[in-house]
């Protein structure tokens, strides 16, 4: 026998019964992004290597262990997405959005691939939702986008979150904080791991990234970057915190929050809920004022956000939201004999054309079998068709839930059905 194959590890299969949730939590979203003025994108699944290196950061995790990356046949080195914003701003700048009234708001809905490990139970395929608004250096902007995140999520029914915030600074005062925190990783290199001992050494402001307990309570006592913040920075971090406050956003400050990316400056944001556990961050974002013109384009100030739908529905099922129920037929046919069958096969054909779900057995069952699968199916109706009805061109029509029969003429029973959709 050949030996059966599994899913590769890290991934997994949406089945039939997990689609209703998941496509609530996307219909919700796209209703909310609209309202927002935000437009749908769908950039490639892969992109030229080069994108993420500039783009996320030769020091990021992201970057340095975590990309699919392979030579396709043509010999360029090609990246399996990590991460939505990098491939959104390229687009951005390649197809001349700057030329467009500022700013150019976009959301996208896109598998991501990591290679992570899969006991943390996060995926290697996973699907975000996310924002991007490019062309506004506006602090009300990262206010707003904020406010994006936090309408998904209250209108979804998501609880027990908690936002937290950040600033990042700007290259005009992050270059000389990074030389205090360097200084003080050095002073104290035995309290942290090695892996943080070659964070320090490539980009002193990822040791944030790190998990370990003993790293995080050794920056607990850090400099930090929010008392290092030139003016402007630390007026915009201010009057992001004002935007939030007229939003009845409540939040707190976490000078640890650097999320993973080089390409952040000034805010930094996450919504973390306690119905998650440790691995707790349920999505978040921020501004990237040097990302355009890192990748190539005109200087251009953006800021967004990225949430996984799987900790959405993970974090619903938590809260005991329920999944609304799957699609049920409205009809199911019954056919009591062979020449019957050929009848109700075009019947339903007729049915799914006029926009009526209808069901059939496929399987040879007998008449009792029929009635049975009918019940099963959830129907509204069963429409039997025996050798009585096909002389009279009539139909058996019986209500499912109450049990009651009567014949009606086909025309009849194809009104019946069209009403039980329109509800009329
Ligand atoms: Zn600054
Ligand atoms: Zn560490």
């Amino acid at each position: 026998m050949t030996e059966p194959l599994s899913a590769p590890k890290g991934t997994y299969d949406i089945l039939p019964e997990d689609q209703p949730l998941r496509r609530r939590v996307i219909d919700r979203a796209e209703d909310v992004f609209g309202r927002y003025g935000y437009s749908r994108i769908d950039t490639p699944m892969f992109e030229d290597t080069r994108l993420f290196s500039r783009g996320v950061g030769e020091s990021t995790d992201i970057v340095r262990k975590e990309m699919y990356t392979f030579q396709d046949l043509g010999g360029r080195s090609m990246t399996l997405r990590p991460e939505g914003t990098a491939p959104v701003a390229r687009a951005y700048v390649e197809h001349g959005m700057h030329t467009l009234p500022q700013p150019v708001k976009l959301y996208y809905h896109s598998p991501m691939f990591r290679y992570e490990s899969p006991q943390s139970g996060r995926y290697r395929q996973h699907y975000q939702l996310g924002v991007e608004a490019f062309g506004s250096a506006a602090p009300e902007m990262d206010a707003e986008v904020i406010g994006v995140l936090a309408t998904l999520y209250r209108e979804l029914g998501l609880q027990g979150l908690d936002l937290r915030l950040n600033s990042m600074g700007c290259r005009e005062c992050r270059p000389a904080y990074s030389v205090l925190l360097r200084e003080y990783l050095d002073e104290h290199a035995d309290a942290f791991c090695p892996e943080c001992g070659e964070r320090a050494r490539l980009n002193p402001l990822r040791t944030f990234d790190c998990k370990v307990p003993g790293c995080r309570s050794a920056l607990e006592v850090a400099p930090r970057l929010t008392e290092h913040l030139c003016p402007a920075c630390a007026a915009h971090h201010v009057r992001v915190q004002e935007g939030l406050a007229m939003q009845g956003l409540t939040f707190m400050t976490d000078h640890t929050l650097v999320r993973g990316m080089d390409y952040y400056t000034r805010t930094t944001f996450e919504f973390q809920s306690s119905l998650l556990g440790a691995q707790s961050g349920v999505g978040g974002g921020g501004r990237y004022d040097d990302l355009v013109e890192a990748i190539g384009g005109p200087p251009t100030p953006g800021v967004g956000f990225g949430t996984g739908v799987e900790r959405i529905v993970l974090a619903l099922s938590r809260c005991g939201v329920t999944p609304p129920p799957p699609r049920r037929p409205v009809v199911y046919l019954v056919a009591l004999n062979g020449d019957a069958r050929r009848a109700v096969f075009a019947l339903a054909h007729e049915l799914r054309a006029r926009g009526v779900a209808a069901d059939l057995d496929y399987m040879a069952r007998s008449p009792k079998g029929q009635m049975k699968q009918a019940g099963r199916s959830g129907a509204r109706y069963a429409f039997i068709i025996g050798e009585e009805e096909l002389i009279g061109g009539a139909v058996t029509v019986r209500d499912l839930s109450s049990g009651e029969e009567r014949s009606l003429e086909s025309a009849e029973a194809l009104s019946l059905a069209l009403a039980a959709v329109t509800g009329v």
